[in-house]
C-alpha cells in the first residue's frame, strides 16, 4: 500500500470524508499518490479506518464504487472551498451512498431448505455501509460548525483537504509551508534581480 510521506493534514484523523479525500493527492515534491489504486489496497484503506472487518476481499467494482465517490466528495470540498455551488452529479453521489445504507437482510425461499434470509452481496453491502458513513461524515462537516474552516492546502502542487486549526493555517503540513515560504523567498529574489 503507498502511504502518504507526510503527517496526515488536519482534522483528517477526525474525519472519515477527509481522509478518503486525501487518499488520493498530489505531494509538495509534485509526487503522487493514490492509497485506494488496487482492490487490496482499498481494502487496507477501507480495514485501516475501522469500516469493514479484517479479512475483507473487496472486488474492483467496490474499489470503483469507492473512488468514484472520492472523486465526487473532492470536487463538492473543492467547490464548498472556493464559495460556489457544487455540481448536481457530485452531490448526488453523496447522497447516493448516504441512502444506500444495506437494508436487512432478504426474504428467499429454497427448494430444500424453506424460506430463509440472504444477504446478497455480503462484501457490497460492507462497502456501501463504509461509504455511507463517509458520506455521512461529509454532511456532517460540510453543514456543522468546522464547515467554515475546510480549507485546501495552499502550497502549489499540493492538493490536500484540512479542517483549519487556526483562522490562518494555510497548509496541510510542516513541509508544504516551508515550501511556499522557500517559493516566496525565491518569487521576491527574483522581484529584486536587475532587468536583463
Ligand atoms: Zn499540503
Amino acid at each position: 500500500m503507498t502511504k502518504v510521506p507526510l503527517p496526515p493534514a488536519p482534522g483528517t484523523a477526525e474525519h472519515l470524508c477527509l481522509a478518503l479525500a486525501n487518499s488520493i493527492a498530489t505531494l509538495p515534491g509534485g509526487e503522487w499518490v493514490d492509497e485506494l489504486n488496487s482492490p487490496e489496497d482499498a481494502t487496507a484503506w477501507l480495514v485501516m479506518h475501522d469500516l469493514v472487518p479484517i479479512g475483507t476481499g473487496l472486488l474492483s467494482y467496490c474499489q470503483l464504487q469507492l473512488t468514484d465517490l472520492r472523486e465526487n466528495l473532492r470536487r463538492v470540498l473543492e467547490s464548498h472551498t472556493e464559495g460556489v455551488a457544487p455540481n448536481a452529479e457530485s452531490l448526488g453521489s453523496i447522497n447516493r451512498a448516504l441512502a444506500a445504507v444495506p437494508s436487512a437482510a432478504l426474504l428467499h425461499h429454497d427448494s430444500n431448505k424453506g424460506l430463509l434470509r440472504v444477504a446478497n452481496h455480503p462484501t457490497t453491502q460492507l462497502v456501501d455501509h463504509a461509504m455511507a458513513q463517509i458520506a455521512e461524515d461529509a454532511a456532517a462537516l460540510l453543514t456543522g460548525p468546522d464547515a467554515h474552516r475546510i480549507a485546501s492546502c495552499a502550497s502549489a502542487p499540493c492538493d490536500r483537504f484540512m479542517v483549519r486549526t487556526h483562522a490562518r493555517r494555510q497548509w496541510c503540513s510542516e513541509r508544504c509551508g516551508a515550501r511556499q515560504r522557500a517559493n516566496r523567498a525565491y518569487a521576491r529574489k527574483q522581484d529584486k534581480s536587475p532587468a536583463r
